[in-house]
Parts: C-alpha cells; sequence; structure tokens
C-alpha cells in the first residue's frame, strides 16, 4: 500500500512517476528514452547497480564522477540535459530528501537541466516524512560513509546510526527536500519494486 500512496503523492505534487517491477526493465526502458543527449550523474549506488552508465555513455555523451576525472566530470555534468539520481529517502507522503557532502548532486536536482530522474528502490520509501529524514541521515549517510572509508563515529561504531559528527571528513553538508518538480524542469521518478543502493 505504502507504495501505491507514494505514487498518487507524488503525481499529485506534480512530479511524473513511473513504476518497474526490476532494475534492469528500468534501465532498459531509460535505455531507449535517453538517446543522443548530454547526461549528468550524481552519486548513486543505485544507477551502479543498474549499469546505467556503461548502458547510456554508448549513445549519449554521460558526465559521472565516479567513472572521470572527478572534478572535471562533476562541472561537466552540471551542465548536461538530463540529470540522474537517485534519493537517500522518499516518504510515502510524496517528498524527496537526499543528503550531499559536495553539493553537485542536490544542487544539480534543483536547476540546471531539462529533465531530473530520480531511479528509486523499494527500500527507501518510508512512511512519513521525518521517517525519510532520519532514513537519509541515519541508514543511506553512514552506508556512504562506509563506503567512502571516511573518519567519521558513523564508520568506527558498529552502531548504524548518524552521530551528528563535526569531523573534518564528514559527508554530511547539506539536505534537500523536494515538495515537487522546480518550476521550469521536468522531474520523473521511477520506482522500482526492488531493494537498490543505500
Ligand atoms: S554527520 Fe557524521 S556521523 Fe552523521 S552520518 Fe554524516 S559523517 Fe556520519
Amino acid at each position: 500500500m505504502i507504495f501505491e500512496t507514494a505514487v498518487k503523492n507524488l503525481r499529485t505534487a506534480g512530479f511524473s512517476v513511473q513504476v518497474f517491477d526490476t532494475g534492469a526493465e528500468a534501465a532498459a526502458w531509460l535505455n531507449q528514452q535517453i538517446d543522443g543527449r548530454t547526461v549528468g550523474i550524481g552519486g548513486s549506488a543505485t544507477v551502479k547497480e543498474l549499469g546505467l552508465y556503461d548502458l547510456l555513455k554508448t549513445h549519449n555523451s554521460v558526465f559521472w564522477h565516479w567513472e572521470q576525472e572527478q572534478d572535471e566530470a562533476r562541472l561537466n555534468a552540471m551542465k548536461t540535459d538530463i540529470y540522474l539520481s537517485s534519493a537517500n529517502a522518499l516518504a510515502e507522503t510524496g517528498e524527496i530528501v537526499n543528503i550531499d557532502g559536495r553539493g553537485n548532486r542536490v544542487s544539480a536536482t534543483l536547476f540546471g537541466h531539462q529533465k531530473v530522474i530520480f531511479l528509486i528502490g523499494q527500500n527507501k520509501l518510508t512512511k512519513t516524512y521525518e521517517d525519510a529524514v532520519w532514513r537519509a541521515r541515519n541508514v543511506a549517510a553512514p552506508k556512504r560513509a562506509k563506503q567512502f572509508k571516511v573518519n567519521t563515529p558513523c564508520v568506527a561504531s558498529e552502531t548504524e546510526r548518524c552521530f551528528n559528527c563535526k569531523s573534518p571528513e564528514r559527508v554530511c553538508r547539506a539536505m534537500v527536500t523536494l515538495w515537487g518538480p522546480m518550476m521550469g524542469s521536468e522531474t520523473e521518478v521511477l520506482l522500482i519494486r526492488e531493494d537498490l543502493g543505500l
């Protein structure tokens, strides 16, 4: 039920929504939709798991700092037609929550692209907005810190949670909530009935 409610609330907020049973189906659909375009990708374990960089780069100009020289790719990704991102959490009530360390990903989902596409696995869904913020801070962010092997208390601890650290290597520097698509930019949400990403 939570899935259907999220779809309804996202559409009411003005997002385009597509639902897929598997990540492979979502990736194949996107690979058909995006052709001959410039594409930027934010840091996203979901995008990596779906192999979208390798699929799209065969017939698009794709910029991703996880696969290319990082600073140049981040800058190029800010100027593309399309931007792909996942989310740290999606509330059933329709809010999309993302935390960022450098700001390239959250800023790109707000401005500068003709179209922003979020790929969101079912594990990111929460009941309330407060739960979504909690998940972003206490589940997704510590997992990302562990992925980057930074020197922070959430990496050192065996308990997976945020310690709201003041570490110089803190990966959480800003949190953005989308209540709806930004003016002048189409925003599409691909909801996937599989666990994907962090
Ligand atoms: S604020 Fe610090 S402790 Fe909390 S998740 Fe981010 S890096 Fe980890």
